[in-house]
């Protein structure tokens, strides 16, 4: 019997230059690997505890059909999510579809026609720009009268404090504050920051709600942006908190009457919370929650290893291959759209599932430019498992994210460095 783990690379497509090139940097990132395991014993603690606190019980792991009123698993959910929050209530439920619905459910339930939302951190996230009508769009909260200010953050990546405080005004409701860089290359924020965002903002105005696109950002850090002063975070269940079992999904945490608010949009005023079955999904939304802290750590593992590699090839990545971590994004700058195809045909070809297909660019709803996405997910589109896309246009960046497991996400890695060199967009002597 052989368990030469070399082999096993090789039989998968990786050649031994490229295999002893991942292998040297490896060597190098045990510390980092070791803080992170550090955070997700914390959080795995901290989810166990949420559970415990919340009397999780096998009954709460089936379901109800029709209205689902009374839906103890569904309610008790929700409960552990606003422990793991500290919040007052969380809205979590499979009828909210996706990220981009969570975010709009959030912002249209708590603004009114007359009402102004802010981002003091740039431009948000592409699908964003639909819901508020920077682009036009039917539904937007434009077409509702609600107006939309944006600040941009200043040249070296901090808050443009004075244009905020000037951009804050009578009709400012709601400032949304994005947390993960999504499709740019800023630096993604730390809770830290962001709580220093908050203070500043609530300082000008302290009735105003700050709510938290917090996408990606789930149990990377000990602490969430409602630690430090959000009135709502929100995000997806195929992302960090699904742990990768969840198979739709979104949530809503905060305080009480946002929370409400969202829930009287996503049903209907009068039912609210109430109503939502949740038929056979929450196994699948506990069981993921408890393994999210340590799919989170194997994700930015994964992340770590490949800001290593190809900032030592000389590619701009973001964040750096030594700063630390606030989401599991990783950025890599090729300038070519050559390098973004070939990163995600490596990523596709390391996958369980459909790792035959050529992923190509495609004019993805809610885009502005193609879009090339690679992933052979359990999950349609989840980027809580390993896959990476970007779009076609300047500067050629291409985001990857997730990995259910290190292993995987580090064969990953290896497979778009291999696609990399093979295309003649690298070279490995040092
Ligand atoms: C993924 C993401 C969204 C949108 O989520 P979808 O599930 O793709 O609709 C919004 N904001 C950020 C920062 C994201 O990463």
């Amino acid at each position: 019997m052989s368990c030469n783990v070399e082999e096993m690379y090789q039989s998968l497509g990786i050649s031994k230059k490229v295999y002893d090139y991942c292998e040297e940097i490896i060597e190098g990132l045990s510390d980092r690997f070791e803080q992170i395991d550090k955070v997700a014993e914390y959080n795995q603690l901290k989810v166990i505890k949420a559970m415990q606190d919340n009397k999780v019980s096998e009954a709460c792991l089936l379901g109800t059909t029709g209205y689902g009123y009374n839906d103890l698993g569904r309610e008790t959910l929700e409960a552990v999510y606003a422990s793991i929050f500290h919040t007052e209530d969380a809205l979590v439920r499979p009828q909210i579809t996706c990220g981009t619905h969570a975010l709009a459910l959030a912002l249209m339930s708590n603004l009114r026609p007359g009402d102004e939302l802010l981002s003091p951190v740039g431009k948000p996230y592409d699908t964003l720009e639909e819901v508020i009508g920077i682009r036009p769009s039917k539904g937007s909260l434009k077409e509702y009268g609600i107006s939309y200010r944006q600040v941009d953050l200043l040249e070296d990546g901090s808050f443009d404090y004075e244009n905020i405080k000037k951009a804050i005004n009578e009709k400012t409701k709601l400032v949304t504050i994005q947390r993960s860089k999504g499709y740019q290359t800023r630096p993604t924020l730390s809770v830290a920051r962001i709580g220093e965002l908050i203070s500043f903002i609530k300082g000008i105005k302290p009735d105003v709600i700050c709510m938290v696109d917090n996408c990606y950002g789930e149990f990377v850090e000990t602490i969430e942006p409602t630690d430090v002063g959000a009135d709502m975070v929100v995000g997806s269940l195929i992302k960090n908190p699904g742990g990768g079992l969840a198979p739709i999904g979104g949530y809503i945490a905060g305080k009480k009457e946002c929370v409400e608010n969202a829930a009287y949009r996503l049903t209907s005023p009068g039912l609210g919370k109430e109503v939502g079955a949740s038929l056979g999904i929450l196994r699948d939304f506990y069981h993921g929650l408890f393994l999210a802290p340590t799919v989170t750590a194997s994700a930015l593992k994964g992340a770590i290893f490949a800001a290593n590699i190809y900032e030592r090839l000389g590619f701009c990545v973001v964040p750096d291959s030594t700063e630390s971590r606030h989401d599991i994004i990783q950025a890599v700058t090729f300038g070519t759209a050559e390098g973004v195809i070939a990163f995600c045909k490596g990523i596709q070809a390391a996958a369980p599932v459909d790792s035959f297909v050529t992923p190509e660019p495609w004019d993805m709803p809610g885009y502005d430019s193609p879009v090339i996405m690679a992933a052979g997910a359990f999950v349609s589109g989840s980027s809580i498992e390993l896959s990476a896309d970007g779009p076609i246009k300047p500067p050629y960046a291409v985001y990857f994210q997730g990995g259910l497991t290190y292993e995987h996400a580090k064969f990953g890695i290896m497979r778009t460095l291999q696609e990399i060199v093979d295309a003649g967009l690298a070279k490995l002597d040092k």
